[in-house]
């Protein structure tokens, strides 16, 4: 009901083309495929696990890791996530012309000077953590006449990522800065205190004592709001790691119901399929991440074959040499799509339902395979750099276990000329 048109276009494309969006040309052959049953599978099932006290902020941040805002964000507002978060007001913007505006959109990054007018304009709610953030939002209300409390805010607190948020308080006594921006929201203020929030450092160490040491900052953090008079409508913390092990959520439900506020988990990854890798391994944590399936694939095809002789060496600088004839197949995908160079002569792809090794160096735009070996490689055929073809299988941890990184990575990383069109 609320789809774009781009969606529409996505949707009327034939399997056999690929579409450019802005000109609807046919463009080169590599595009992203996007299962809209296995995203909604995988928002269901995260749902039940938040359980029916708690609602769900789905992360579409980074071009919905990678899979296409405009593809996934409708999807997942439509299937019922309260809240979507982003981390940019560009992002913001292009998620409020996809989504029914009942959604709401968190800018989990915090304002930046000169972006007051732009989070009102879009209704899009802001997470703050310095003065200079409520300076900006109070400057952006007055100047629209805001009523009292009518411009909400998430507060984060930092309760050890020491990336953003207001520091927790240590001890009881140690809070001034928190006291400080406590204080701001207060009845004439424009602003509202709607959520408080934090994120945690390591909710895939199933046996680490972070979660305890961070879970004990935040509770005193809220004993101060609660010092301070102010109530909160959601309070949220837990992506991906944290719903799937489950063990936390007990005592987070019990803290969010201790201050009246509504419990929120903020997926991101388990959503697109994907799972953190639990240590230690074989815990539930694992059982529940096998559930998830990959939401993505990523296709190419062969443009073009060569047979080169023995001796011969193949892309820049020889790192291939032919140790006998060898047939290549060029492909239209190389590292400005997102597939890595590190990848280089040490990766395969699936081509006929076989696994072909990358041959020399992938190029910014190109790459090539040696297929000797898989009868018949042809112009045409499709090759699939990450997803399944035939009884095989290329998931994000190979890439990221060849390349030294995580899937977040991988995904993210496909390029942003890579179509993405959704196939159900
Ligand atoms: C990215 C992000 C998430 C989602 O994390 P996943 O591990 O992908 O589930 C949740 N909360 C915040 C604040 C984030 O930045």
């Amino acid at each position: 009901m609320f789809a774009d048109s781009k969606i529409e276009v996505v949707q009327k494309v034939s399997s056999e083309f690929i579409y450019d969006e802005a000109s609807n040309m046919c463009t080169r052959p590599t595009w992203v495929e996007i299962s809209r049953s296995r995203l909604l599978d995988n928002y269901r099932y995260l749902r039940e696990l938040a359980g029916d006290s708690a609602d769900m902020l789905a992360v579409v941040k980074a071009n919905a890791y990678g899979h296409g805002l405009a593809q996934c964000a409708p999807i997942l507002a439509n299937a019922g996530a309260a809240w979507l978060g982003i981390t940019s007001v560009e992002e913001g913007v292009e998620v409020r012309s996809y989504c029914p505006p009942s959604t709401r959109v968190l800018v989990l990054s915090g304002p930046w000077q000169g972006e007051g007018d732009a989070l009102l304009e879009h209704d899009l709610t802001p997470v703050v953590w310095e003065p200079f953030h409520l300076d900006e939002l109070e400057a952006a209300a007055a100047k629209r006449g805001l009523e009292p409390q009518s411009l909400a805010v998430h507060l984060e607190i930092d309760t050890g990522m020491a990336r953003q948020g207001v520091p927790a308080p240590f001890d009881r006594d140690d809070s001034c800065e928190l006291r400080n921006l406590l204080a701001r929201f207060h009845p004439g203020s424009p602003l509202r205190l709607e959520g408080v929030m934090t994120h945690f450092s390591a909710a895939d160490e199933l046996d680490s004592a972070s979660f305890q040491r961070q879970f004990s900052r935040l509770a005193h953090s809220l004993e101060c709001v609660a010092a301070g008079g102010l109530t909160f409508q959601w309070l949220h913390a837990g992506a991906s790691a944290t719903l799937l092990a489950g063990k936390d959520l007990p005592p987070m439900r019990e803290m969010a119901k201790k201050h009246g506020a509504r419990l929120m988990f903020r997926p991101g990854l388990a959503l697109y399929g994907d799972a953190p890798r639990f240590a230690p391994q074989g815990t539930p944590a694992d059982e529940s991440a096998a559930i998830l399936k990959p939401v993505l694939a990523w296709k190419t095809r062969v443009i073009s074959t060569r047979v080169i002789p023995q001796g011969e060496t193949v892309s820049y600088n020889a790192t291939f040499r032919a140790e006998r004839a060898t047939k290549l197949a060029l492909l239209d995908a190389g590292y400005a799509d997102g597939l890595d160079r590190r990848l280089s002569n040490r990766f395969a792809l699936l081509v006929r339902g076989e696994f072909a090794p990358i041959a020399g160096r992938v190029c910014m735009d190109q790459c090539m395979l040696d297929v000797t070996d898989i009868p018949g490689v042809a112009s045409g055929d499709e090759v699939v750099i990450l997803g399944e073809q035939g009884t095989h299988t290329i998931d994000a941890y190979m890439h990221a276990d060849c390349t030294g990184t995580i899937p977040w990575e991988v995904l993210t990383d496909i390029g942003h000329r890579v179509h993405r069109r959704l196939v159900d």
